[in-house]
């Protein structure tokens, strides 16, 4: 049992790496079940090892708990300066959005005295992956449609 026991530490090391460079890839906040699907496809982690180690680097500060209005915690580095995110609608995952669409600078004051100091925006949508999916015409249905019309004839 000795034996086991010794290779505890050196495993959950390998395992807090991999989680760690999982978030750290991301292109955007993840949930832990997406965090343990990308971490167990390059090691072999269970779910509840990702949630501990997940929770750790949350209490060291390493990452920062995102929630967005679906209401599901999702983990992004804590180093990330100012950014918002974007939700797809098609395939629900949540990216990064690099740039800031809010032009209100902090100090502006608005109309009955609300001095603005920060905001928080979630943009919704499609994303690249999912709009040229879309655009894509399904060459199997159109040869369908094509066969349908002549056996009509
Ligand atoms: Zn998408
Ligand atoms: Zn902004």
């Amino acid at each position: 049992m000795s034996e086991v026991k010794a290779n505890i530490p050196k495993r959950n090391t390998v395992q807090r790496k991999t989680v760690e460079h999982v978030i750290n890839d991301a292109e955007g906040p993840l949930t832990v079940q997406e965090i343990h699907e990308h971490a167990n496809a390059k090691c072999d982690v269970g779910i509840a090892t990702v949630y501990r180690i997940v929770k750790a680097l949350h209490e060291g500060g390493d990452i920062k708990c995102v929630v967005l209005p679906d209401g599901q915690n999702r983990y992004e580095a804590a180093h990330l300066g100012h950014h918002h995110h974007f939700r797809c609608r098609v395939c629900q995952r949540v990216f990064d959005l690099h740039i800031c669409p809010v032009s209100l600078p902090e100090g502006t004051t608005l109309p009955g005295g609300f001095l603005v100091d920060g905001h928080e925006l979630t943009l919704f949508g499609t994303c690249p992956d999912c709009a040229a999916k879309a655009d894509e015409v399904d060459p199997v249905e159109a040869m369908n449609v094509i066969e349908t019309d002549s056996n009509n004839e």
